[in-house]
């Protein structure tokens, strides 16, 4: 029997801790829905080219992370909503129910083992 309870707990916190991570580099757009970067403050007024380059790689590297974390944390907001759904649990491909250590170390997964590279 599918531990949906001690699913839910296990996603909360990864939701969190992903909230965290973002909140840490960028801010939600309220219009976009989408997680941006924020450039780091300005220090001095003057700051010479190099200073620039590295707020630029720096603002660079925050962005791309984002888009690395956004998906895993839309994966578990989705997985949330789903959970309360009969189809929670079984593969989107064969409807089969997912193997239940797969589900605990992913409890976002859609599919059961055999067909995670269908999606
Ligand atoms: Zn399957």
């Amino acid at each position: 029997m599918l531990d949906k309870k001690k699913i839910k707990e296990k996603l909360e916190s990864e939701r969190d801790l992903l909230l965290e991570e973002l909140r840490g580099m960028g801010k939600l757009n309220p219009e976009t829905g989408d997680w941006e970067a924020i450039p780091e403050e300005q220090s001095t007024p003057e700051a010479d080219e190099n200073d620039k380059a590295d707020r630029f790689e720096d603002f660079e590297a925050r962005s791309s992370m984002l888009r690395t974390l956004e998906p895993r944390l839309n994966n578990i907001l989705k997985a949330l909503k789903g959970l309360n759904r009969e189809s929670f649990g079984k593969c989107i491909v064969c409807k089969k129910d997912i193997e239940q250590a797969r589900l605990e170390a992913n409890p976002a997964a859609q599919t059961c083992k055999k067909h995670k590279e269908n999606i």
